[in-house]
């Protein structure tokens, strides 16, 4: 466990969140503040702080992450259309060190709404 990481707090039960998913290996619950219609969190339980961290013996953990990513699209309805997206460093955005990816889709008009505002995440 990450000392003080909020993802790790959420995964332990000791921060609510809204689950969606979960299983031995991640956690999904949703974006406390959505940028898309749909905007979910997949995060490992395994405390990693970003993708420029990762090893190789986490390969299962991320193969695992993406195969259940497009499960989740198809339970939330956004299988359709949808990005996942990871941000990796404080300079490209990322503000919580607990890696995850946001999986955002539900955008009502081919990629409009969504290309309005490309950077929001
Ligand atoms: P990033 O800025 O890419 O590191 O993404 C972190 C995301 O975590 C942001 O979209 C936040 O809205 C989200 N977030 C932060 N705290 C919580 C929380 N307690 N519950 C749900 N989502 C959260």
């Amino acid at each position: 466990m990450g000392k003080d990481c909020i993802f790790c707090k959420i995964i332990s039960g000791e921060i609510e969140s809204k689950k969606f998913y979960e299983d031995d290996l991640m956690l999904c619950f949703y974006d406390i503040h959505p940028k898309a219609p749909v905007h979910v969190l997949l995060v490992p339980k395994k405390h990693i702080v970003s993708l420029a961290k990762v090893e190789i013996k986490d390969k299962d953990l991320l193969g695992h992450i993406q195969l259940k990513a497009g499960e989740i699209a198809k339970k939330l309805g956004i299988a359709e259309a949808f990005r996942l997206l990871t941000s990796s460093g404080k300079k490209a955005g990322q503000s919580v060190a607990h890696l995850h990816y946001h999986l955002i889709g539900g955008w009502e008009n081919n990629s409009e709404e969504m290309e309005a505002n490309p950077e929001s995440l």
